[in-house]
C-alpha cells in the first residue's frame, strides 16, 4: 500500500517566505486557512463573494443539515449548547461557521469580492525542455509542496470593479476550495424540436431559486404552476417548499428520471451509528492484503443482505413505528418510489438524501405530484413527458434542479490546456482525494463527497498543512496514479452503474481517513491499549468514536 510517510521530507520550508493562496472561503477554504496558519504560514484567501460560508450563505429557506451535527463539527470548536437539534437549519450552520472564522481570526486573511479568473503555472529552469512537467517522476520534480523553480500566478478580478484590470499574485502553493455545488449549472440537453425556446413560461436553475430570499421566492411561485426537474437533495427540498407554500390549488410537480433512495432523519442517524470498523471489514479495500481480503469474503453475506430493498423498508418502518405508533408509513411503496437499484449501490456513491419533513403527507394531500419521465422536452405551455406528445404537463415555471458541472468549473480556472485535460480527462483524479498527481504545488479541497464533509475536509486540511510544513513527501507520480486507480476500481465494485468519481465511499470512511493519519504519522488505532480493549476498539470504533479520538488535541496537533 502506498504511504506518503515512507517518503520522508528533505527539509522544513521557510514558512514566512512561502506564499500560499487559498481560493474560496466556504467551509473547506476556512479549514484550509486555519490549519495552514496553525503550521506557521501566512496564507491569503481569495473569495469571489462578499461573505464566507459558500453554499450555506445562499440556500433555500428549508435547507437543513442532513448529517447529524456531531459529525459536522469542527474538532476544536463544538456546536454551541443552544443548538439542541440534531439537524440544525442553514441559519444555524452559518452562525456556527461564522463563529469559527471569528474565533480563529480567519476573516483578516480573506480578500472578499476577489474572484480568481485564472491559475497559471510558471516553471523556470535552466533546462530547455518545455515538457519538463510531463517528464517528472516525482510530483513537482521533488515530491514536495514547494519547488524553487515553480510558482503559480493567481489572476484575480475585483468583482465590484469589473472594468479594472485583474491583479496577478505570484504564490508558491495553491489550495483550491471553490466548491462543487454552485456557479456552473448543469443544464440537460433537450431535443432541438422541443427545446427551451419553445416554452412560453419561465425556466430557471435551482441555484437561481436558492439565491432568492424567502419573500422573493414566495412571490416568484405565488399562484403559479411549478415543475421541479430532478431527484437530488435540492430538487426534493425545493419541491417540498413550493408544495407547502402553494398548497393544493397549484400543486408542484416533481419530474424525475429515476427514483433514488431517500429516507428519514432517523434512518440517517441509524446509518451513522453503523459506520464502524466492523462494518468496514465486510467490504473489500483498495490494495488489501490476504487477511483483509479473506475477512471481506467471509463477512460479505452481511453486506449482500443490504441490497435487499425490503431490509431497508423494514428498517425504515421500524423506525417510523417507534415514532408514530401504531401507524406504519408505507408511502414509498404506495407511490411506487422504491428504487430499482440497491440501497448499498446508492450509499456507496454518496447519493443518499434525507426526505424533507412531511414529504409524503404533501403527496397525499395533493400539493405535491410525483411524475416519472425518462425524456423531457418543452412545448409552449409546459413540459412534454417521455417524448409522447400526448403526455403534456402544463406549467408556468420550470426549475431545473439538475446539478452542477463541477469538473468543468475546476478545469476552467487553469490557463494550461494540459491541466484542464488532467481534470476533465482522468476518471478518478485525486490522490488522497485532494492531490492531482500531474498538477504540482496545488491541492484541491471540497471536491470529494462523503456523508460528513466537514470532518473529511478538516482531516484533509490537516494533511495538507502537514505536507506544506515538510512533514512528509508524496510518493512518485506513477505510484500515486496506481493508488488512485485502485480506489476507483474498488468504488466501482460496490456502486456499479451509480459510480460517481470523487466520492469517499460511505462504507470506507474510517479506512480512507486511516491513510491520511498514517501519512501524518498518527495511529488512530491507539496501539497502547490492552490487547482486548484494542480488539474491541478496532471492531466497534464508530465514526463518532473515531472523530472524537482525532479531535483530541494530543493526537494530531502534537505531530
Ligand atoms: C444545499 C446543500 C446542503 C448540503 N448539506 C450537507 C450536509 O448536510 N452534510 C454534508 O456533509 N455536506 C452537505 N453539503 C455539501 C456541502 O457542499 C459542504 O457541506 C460544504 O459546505 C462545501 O463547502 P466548500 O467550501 O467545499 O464549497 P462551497 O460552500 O461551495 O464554497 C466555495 C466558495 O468558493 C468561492 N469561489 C468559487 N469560485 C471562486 C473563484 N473563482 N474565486 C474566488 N472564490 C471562488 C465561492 O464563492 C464559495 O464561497 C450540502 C451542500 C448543499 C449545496
Amino acid at each position: 500500500m502506498v504511504s506518503s510517510k515512507s517518503y520522508s521530507s528533505s527539509r522544513e520550508p521557510n514558512k514566512v517566505e512561502k506564499k500560499i493562496a487559498i481560493i474560496g472561503a466556504g467551509i473547506s477554504g476556512l479549514l484550509a486557512c486555519k490549519h495552514t496558519m496553525e503550521k506557521g504560514f501566512n496564507p491569503v484567501v481569495f473569495e469571489a463573494r462578499n461573505g464566507i460560508g459558500g453554499v450555506w450563505s445562499s440556500t433555500i429557506d428549508s435547507t437543513k443539515l442532513q448529517t447529524p451535527k456531531d459529525h459536522f463539527q469542527f474538532s476544536d470548536f463544538p456546536w454551541p449548547k443552544s443548538v439542541s437539534q440534531t439537524f440544525p437549519d442553514h441559519n444555524q450552520v452559518m452562525e456556527y461557521v461564522t463563529s469559527y472564522a471569528l474565533r480563529f481570526d480567519i476573516f483578516s486573511r480573506i480578500k472578499f469580492n476577489s474572484k480568481v479568473i485564472g491559475l497559471d503555472y510558471i516553471y523556470s529552469s535552466s533546462d530547455d525542455d518545455d515538457n519538463m512537467c510531463s517528464n517528472w517522476d516525482m510530483w513537482g520534480g521533488n515530491g514536495e509542496a514547494f519547488s524553487s523553480n515553480g510558482k503559480w500566478n493567481v489572476v484575480v478580478q475585483n468583482v465590484l470593479q469589473p472594468m479594472e484590470a485583474p491583479k496577478v499574485y505570484q504564490v508558491d502553493f495553491v489550495t483550491l476550495c471553490i466548491g462543487k455545488f454552485s456557479d456552473l449549472p448543469n443544464i440537460p440537453d433537450f431535443p432541438i424540436s422541443k427545446g427551451a425556446n419553445k416554452f412560453n413560461g419561465e425556466i430557471i436553475h435551482s441555484m437561481d431559486y436558492a439565491a432568492m430570499d424567502k419573500i422573493q421566492a414566495a412571490k416568484f411561485i405565488k399562484n403559479k404552476r411549478v415543475s421541479v426537474v430532478g431527484f437530488q437533495k435540492s430538487a426534493l427540498d425545493i419541491a417540498a417548499e413550493i408544495a407547502k407554500n402553494n398548497g393544493v390549488t397549484n400543486p408542484c410537480t416533481l419530474v424525475f428520471r429515476r427514483v433514488q433512495w431517500s429516507g428519514s432523519e432517523n434512518l440517517v442517524r441509524f446509518t451513522f451509528t453503523n459506520l464502524n470498523r466492523f462494518s468496514e471489514l465486510m467490504v473489500h479495500k483498495p490494495g488489501e492484503g490476504l487477511f483483509l481480503w479473506f475477512l471481506a469474503v467471509l463477512l460479505s453475506p452481511l453486506v449482500i443482505a443490504l441490497p435487499l430493498k425490503h431490509i431497508y423498508l423494514i428498517a425504515l418502518d421500524i423506525l417510523q413505528m417507534r415514532r408514530i405508533v401504531p401507524q406504519m408509513d408505507l408511502s414509498v411503496e404506495k407511490y411506487e418510489m422504491v428504487p430499482q437499484h440497491s440501497f448499498l449501490k446508492q450509499i456507496c456513491s454518496c447519493m443518499f438524501m434525507v426526505l424533507p419533513q412531511q414529504f409524503y403527507d404533501r403527496v397525499k394531500e395533493g400539493s405535491l405530484v410525483l411524475q416519472k419521465s425518462r425524456v423531457l422536452g418543452f412545448y409552449e405551455n409546459g413540459l412534454i413527458l417521455d417524448n409522447v406528445v400526448a403526455a403534456h404537463l402544463e406549467t408556468d415555471i420550470v426549475i431545473l434542479a439538475t446539478g452542477y458541472k463541477s469538473d468543468a468549473k475546476i478545469a476552467n480556472i487553469f490557463t494550461s490546456i494540459d491541466f484542464k485535460k488532467c481534470i476533465l480527462g482522468s476518471s478518478a483524479p485525486f490522490y488522497r482525494e485532494c492531490i492531482h498527481p500531474r498538477i504540482p504545488q496545488l491541492a484541491i479541497m471540497g471536491y470529494s463527497e462523503s456523508p460528513a464533509t466537514l470532518f473529511t475536509f478538516e482531516l484533509r486540511s490537516k494533511w495538507i498543512a502537514h505536507f506544506l510544513a515538510g512533514k512528509f513527501r508524496l510518493p512518485p507520480i506513477r505510484e500515486m496514479e496506481e493508488n488512485v486507480e485502485k480506489w476507483e476500481k474498488n468504488a466501482r465494485r460496490y456502486s456499479r452503474e451509480n459510480y460517481k468519481r470523487a466520492c469517499v465511499g460511505v462504507m470506507l470512511q474510517i479506512h480512507c481517513n486511516d491513510q491520511l493519519c498514517k501519512d501524518m504519522g498518527c495511529n488512530p488505532r491507539r496501539k497502547k491499549w490492552l490487547f482486548l480493549s484494542f480488539i474491541l476498539l478496532i471492531t466497534l470504533q464508530t465514526m463518532q468514536i473515531y472523530e472524537t479520538f482525532l479531535h483530541n488535541p494530543h493526537v494530531l496537533a502534537k505531530i
